[in-house]
């Protein structure tokens, strides 16, 4: 039997996620911090250091803002440029994989009048790296969980750019210690305790270094190796979280950025029942995929949970939804990957039974996991009963 949280319905299976005495999970308690937080003077906070850190005399840009082709992204940058008045240095770490509507996000994330440094790993390479760490570590997505966090931090390095404004802290929206959901700085242990786990994916932290033993020369990892402490003190650089500062509520947040013209996918996106999230990222699907079959829960229960701590659904809708729409293999892109890293869809089933936790899963007499005609699985149980 697996255990829900009785708020929301995060399952107990999900790494990081703790439950207190009356069943309810740490996201869901910090969702109440959140309320009673006085983000006014967080502002006040905020404004503070970013008049520390704003270049005086414009010789310069004042801070990095990672950037994505996501809804986050144009948020970040609208915030910071248009209410608080700095000018970032906007960069993207993207997989040569990019859809055609995070390519058309992005683009409009440019005209909020931003210069944007694009970077896109040797495809081949990034190519191998994802078919080595899908077999070992049943995460496609393993190389990009590097690249995201690195290149901007490089940059950061290398242009001399002190500050590093993130988006929401992922700790904060997703659950985790609550310690760390009020940490506002990033640095190198941070991205070595959460970095690689964003996704909720991996419960042991492997460095990109784990590559060499994988046969890939040390000259190709140099997009997804962290900056020497002695370089990121030699610049003093400093990351904070824009969700630390300000209320992060996605309802407000797209208000705004469809204003802005940021662009919605036409129907749910893939594995889930929202049409605002994995809008850029081919890979995505493959990830939250594994993702369910390790611990049981994927991007609809992470949507879903959200929604309710939002008062947009209530956990009886969230129910419907996330049995409706999560663990479907993920179809869309699935045949392109596989061509690329010359794999059967038989090698892809094994591969994923190998991560499957078995006891999430329905299974027959003789405990082998059942799928129904489409290859998909079901969990032994959806809520606590
Ligand atoms: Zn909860």
């Amino acid at each position: 039997m697996i255990k829900y949280c009785r708020n929301c319905v995060y399952p107990e299976t999900k790494p990081d996620l703790t439950f207190d005495e009356e069943g309810i999970c740490d996201a869901c308690r910090f969702a109440n911090v959140k309320d009673t937080t006085d983000w006014e003077s967080r502002r006040e906070e905020l404004v503070k250091i970013f008049n520390k850190f704003k270049n005086k005399d414009g010789s310069n840009y004042d801070c990095v803002i990672p950037v994505s082709g996501g809804k986050d992204s144009t948020y970040q940058t609208y915030m910071v440029k248009e209410e608080f008045g700095l000018n970032p240095l906007c960069v993207s770490y993207h997989l040569p994989e990019f859809t055609d509507l995070g390519r058309k996000n992005l683009e409009n994330l440019k005209r909020l009048g931003v210069d944007c440094l694009e970077f896109t790993p040797n495809p081949e390479i990034c190519q191998k790296m994802q078919k080595i760490a899908l077999i070992e570590f049943g995460d496609a997505q393993w190389p990009e969980h590097f690249g995201i966090f690195t290149v901007p931090v490089q940059v950061a390095v290398r242009y001399n750019i002190p500050l590093i404004v993130w988006g929401e802290n992922p700790q904060a929206e997703y659950g985790g210690p609550l310690e760390d959901s009020t940490n506002s700085y990033l640095d190198s242990k941070w991205c070595k305790e959460y970095g690689t786990r964003v996704g909720g994916q991996s419960n042991s932290y492997f460095g990109p270094e784990v590559m060499l033993q994988y046969g890939i020369d040390r000259k190709f990892l140099n997009p997804y190796i962290y900056p020497p402490d002695d370089e990121i003190k030699r610049v003093g650089v400093t990351g904070i979280f824009l969700g630390s500062f300000l209320k992060w509520n996605i309802k407000n947040q797209l208000e705004k950025v469809r204003e802005l013209g940021f662009t919605l996918h036409e129907g749910p996106s893939e594995g889930t029942f929202t049409n605002y999230e994995n809008l850029d990222n081919k890979i995505q699907g493959i990830h939250d995929y594994f993702k369910w079959l390790k611990f049981g829960y994927g991007r609809s229960t992470d949507n879903a949970s959200i929604q309710i701590r939002l008062n947009w659904i209530n956990r009886e809708e969230a129910m419907k939804l996330v049995r409706e729409y999560e663990g479907k293999l993920p179809e869309k892109y699935l045949n392109e990957f596989l061509e690329q890293w010359n794999m059967s869809r038989d090698e892809f089933f094994k591969i994923a039974d190998k991560f499957t936790n078995k006891e999430l899963f329905k299974k027959d007499s003789n405990g082998n996991l059942l799928r129904d005609e489409l290859g998909n699985l079901e969990k032994t149980n959806y809520d606590n009963f």
